[in-house]
């Protein structure tokens, strides 16, 4: 467990959760209301920020350094969009803190505004100790559909940055555990063309449903076989890399063979597993099995694969440089595993090594009535304080 803090958190911590859960920033809303206040703030601080705006001008991602330039430094990582509460039975207002006995409850608060919300809080101390090393912060948009924004951050800015930060810390909530692994996912939409004809001549046709029906049951083997055989993790649940069908559509009417057929998959892979691997597999039975008597009807009748989402896998090692600074930051002496993804992998994926250790439980995020507890905020204040220790001036 995490060391002993104080269970009031600080005045500037409450007042800025307060506020960032404030700004109803539902994935798909616009978030710059949040981002112009967290920037203005910023700037108060004499701290200049770059924003990095999607194509419709009404998001945007933030970036942020405090402390010297042209060096590494410690990036602290958060999301600034929230899931939605639409059809779930909230007790409050879920756009504004409310706080009974030791929970502040609103949208957001585990996931995962109160983390923002303290590194903000102690910012001035930081700057008031001075920073020999670079404190960074990144903010993004739409993490909770697919790591909508933060891809863009890295692609139009942290990339092009000539130091790249040396760790980054991402602040889903963990209870301010280290994070260094979760699985990643892959998804693909399959679309499977037939030859159109009369039931009566089925066999002067290609059935689109039949042929996708059999690479359904490729993928359902393929499955069958992580869970039979591995290799497994037991941190994991379940313990092994997972495939699935979503979603399959096609064929008109009973009486025409149908040209057409979709079908929508996913891997979740354990971290080390390939998923382009699996897929490969895929489109090798494809093309060794089906396509060739697929053809002997029609040339144009096949296959076509459309990747739908592609969140890598974390496996940063237990004794990386990263790994070690968020264990001393939080007093934990262990790391662990998480079920959910985070956009880790993808700071990982860019180079930068990368945790998730955060304040609030997973349990309460998407849930109605999401709280967090005050101990958990005081733990993420101690987290931050013991930073400064470490990057600031003695
Ligand atoms: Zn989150």
């Amino acid at each position: 467990m995490t060391g002993a803090a104080a269970l009031e958190p600080g005045n500037e911590s409450l007042t800025l959760i307060e506020k960032l859960v404030g700004f109803d920033t539902t994935s798909h809303k616009p978030n710059l209301e949040l981002i112009e206040f967290v920037r203005d703030y910023l700037s108060d601080l004499s701290v200049d920020s770059v924003l990095v705006e999607d194509e419709t001008r009404n998001k945007a991602n933030l970036f942020a350094t405090a402390g010297p330039e042209g060096e590494a430094g410690i990036l602290l990582s958060g999301h600034t969009d929230v899931v939605t509460v639409k059809g779930q039975d909230w007790h409050s207002d879920p756009f504004r803190v409310t706080r009974r006995e030791d929970r502040l409850h609103g949208r957001g608060t585990a996931d995962m505004k109160s983390f923002i919300a303290v590194i903000l809080a102690l910012l001035p101390e930081f700057l008031k100790r001075g920073l020999k090393t670079p404190l960074h912060l990144a903010l993004s948009y739409d993490e909770e559909i697919g790591c909508v924004g933060v891809r863009r951050l890295l692609d139009h800015h942290i990339s092009g940055l000539e130091v790249k930060p040396m760790a980054c810390i991402v602040g889903e909530p963990t209870e301010m555990k280290v994070v260094t692994s979760h699985k990643g996912k892959r998804s693909w939409r399959c679309h499977a063309r037939g030859h159109e004809c009369h039931s009566a001549l089925a066999p002067s046709g290609v059935n689109a449903v039949e042929v996708a029906a059999e690479l359904v049951t490729h993928l359902r083997r393929t499955s069958r076989r992580f869970q039979d055989e591995g290799p497994f993790d037991p941190a994991f649940d379940p313990p092994h890399t997972t495939v699935h069908t979503g979603t399959i559509a096609g064929g008109t009417v009973l009486n025409i063979v149908p040209r057409d057929c979709t079908f929508d998959y996913e891997i979740r892979h354990l971290p080390g597993e390939d998923a382009g691997a699996i897929q490969a597999e895929l489109e090798a039975f494809a093309g060794d099995c089906l396509l060739p008597t697929m053809h002997a009807v029609d040339q144009e009748a096949g296959f076509r694969f459309e990747e739908t989402s592609d969140f890598p896998g974390l496996n940063t090692p237990t004794d990386a440089a990263v790994t070690e600074i968020a264990k001393t930051l939080s007093g934990a002496n262990a790391t662990s595993k998480a079920s959910f993804g985070t956009e880790a992998g993808l700071f990982s994926r860019a180079g930068i090594p990368a945790v998730v250790c955060g304040p609030g439980s997973i349990q309460q995020a998407h849930r109605p009535n999401e709280f967090i507890t005050l101990e958990q905020v005081s733990l993420c204040e101690a987290f931050m304080r013991r930073l400064a220790d470490r990057i600031c001036q003695p």
